[in-house]
């Protein structure tokens, strides 16, 4: 079926209420289908009531499949209002809506590639927008090709001032970063605050947090509101400033003749000589600490390990650790995924999903993310322009994970290798 084709069928299953909102332009319209998060524990949704009216505006059709918004406190009939049409995923006809969606947006995105239906029922030329594991994920990759299906992977989305506003890492770090406070602060067995009471005084808990990256400032924000008194490590010295106008102290990286150099706004990954020194430098902080906060890390490399099992040994029994790095192996040893451990008296928090357990506010910030990233693809008009693909775009072509118009689309953030041009996504392969 053409596209244009396609778009009528998609115009012709609008509620009236989407129909109005359009005010009866004759235009293409964008078909964008928002899946119900298909992997276990995750309760985020890709798309708000909110951004549902967004993107009506800029002359979308936006299909929401009943229940996708549950968990993270959207209910079906708030999309419906907003003037998405429902879609229920065991109905009759939901391979064929599936068939009719230009884009999808999802959180998960790489569990589309097993799903029913899912990434299959796509037709070739549609566009997956979502987080995509783009590292280590050939499996989908494999399945982006077959099908000859776009994708953007928002791991990838250069960190650049006009693409602030579509940053999911940040958005979702900020979540973390805050959570990870709450967390320690549920599991410690001592107040946060500072307290005086007929009974005496109460000392404030005292936070260690390890990186000053978007996630490690939120953890430091959070925990300096809650009364903590708060010490902050970072390689980078642009850190200090902004550790320091949050309250924080900011602790010197030591200084060798090879410190990690900075690039980008990102630290490069350290020697093996300078971790030695640093965990030297962190074995007298961590000693007086109750909470340590984990966000150190290196893109694209394994997370610095910065706390070893003998100065764990040092700590006092009772304090917290929560490692957000875990996943990409930890910032401290002996965490692990999605587990809490206790070791030598401290409890070990491999803190996974956080964003996720947060569903709500998370969802919200992720969904505005995607609608200015897709607000961005549509272009600058109003007209309800057709969809493209620009590859010159380096905000396009920096998450570009796969390219319908070339199926030997390499991962992990190269461009495609095709030569760049404007290309509709109805209309590749
Ligand atoms: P990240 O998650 O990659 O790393 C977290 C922090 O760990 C970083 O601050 C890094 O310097 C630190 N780190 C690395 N090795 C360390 C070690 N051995 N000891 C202590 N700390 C260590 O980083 P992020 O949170 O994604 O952000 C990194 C930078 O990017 C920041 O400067 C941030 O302000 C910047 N940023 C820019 C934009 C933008 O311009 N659009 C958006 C987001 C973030």
């Amino acid at each position: 079926m053409s596209p244009h084709g396609r778009q009528k069928r998609c115009r012709d299953r609008l509620s009236l209420g989407t129909l109005e909102a359009l005010t009866r332009r004759e235009v293409p319209l964008t078909c964008v289908l928002v899946p119900r998060e298909r992997r276990a524990g995750e309760h985020r949704v890709a798309a708000t009531p909110e951004t549902v009216k967004r993107l009506i505006a800029r002359g979308c059709a936006l299909i929401v499949e009943s229940g996708a918004g549950l968990a993270a406190g959207f209910a079906d009939g708030d999309y419906r209002d907003a003037g998405a049409t429902l879609l229920d995923p065991r109905a009759a006809d939901a391979q064929a809506r599936w068939r009719d969606a230009d884009v999808i947006l999802s959180v998960q995105g790489a569990s589309l590639a097993e799903a029913e239906p899912g990434l299959n029922q796509l037709r070739p030329g549609a566009l997956l927008i979502g987080l995509l594991e783009p590292h280590a994920n050939t499996a989908l990759l494999e399945a982006l090709q077959r099908q000859r299906l776009s994708a953007l992977a928002l791991e990838l989305l250069p960190r650049i001032s006009r693409a602030q506003t579509m940053d999911v890492l940040s958005s979702q770090a900020n979540v973390a970063g805050y959570k990870a406070v709450l967390l320690a602060a549920a599991a410690l067995d001592r107040y946060v605050p500072m307290l005086m009471t007929a009974a005496g005084t109460i000392q404030p808990a005292r936070a260690l947090i390890l990186g000053a990256g978007v996630a490690g400032l939120q953890a430091l924000a959070t925990a300096r509101r809650l009364g903590a008194v708060v010490v902050v490590s970072d390689v980078r010295p642009a850190a200090k400033e902004q550790v320091e106008s949050l309250g924080g102290r900011f602790l010197e990286p030591p200084q060798l003749e090879q410190n990690p150099t900075e690039q980008g706004g990102y630290a490069q990954q350290a020697s093996e000589a300078f971790l030695a020194a640093q965990r030297q430098q962190l074995a007298e902080q961590l000693a007086q600490s109750d909470m340590v906060i984990c966000t150190a890390q290196v893109p694209g490399r394994p997370a610095p390990r910065l706390i070893d099992d003998a100065m764990l040994a040092g700590m006092r029994p009772g304090a917290v650790v929560v490692d957000l790095a875990v996943a990409q192996g930890g910032n401290c040893e002996g965490t692990r995924p999605g587990e809490t451990v206790l070791r030598h008296g401290v409890q070990l928090i491999g803190a996974e999903a956080l964003p996720s357990s947060v569903a709500h506010h998370a969802s919200a910030l992720y969904a505005r993310n995607l609608a200015a990233l897709l607000e961005h693809l549509l272009g600058a008009g109003t007209d309800g322009s057709p969809l493209a693909l620009d590859l010159e775009d380096p905000i396009v072509s920096g998450c570009l994970f796969s390219h319908a118009a070339d199926a030997a689309a390499p991962a992990a953030g190269a461009t495609t290798g095709a030569s760049p041009e404007r290309q509709p996504v109805g209309g590749a392969a």
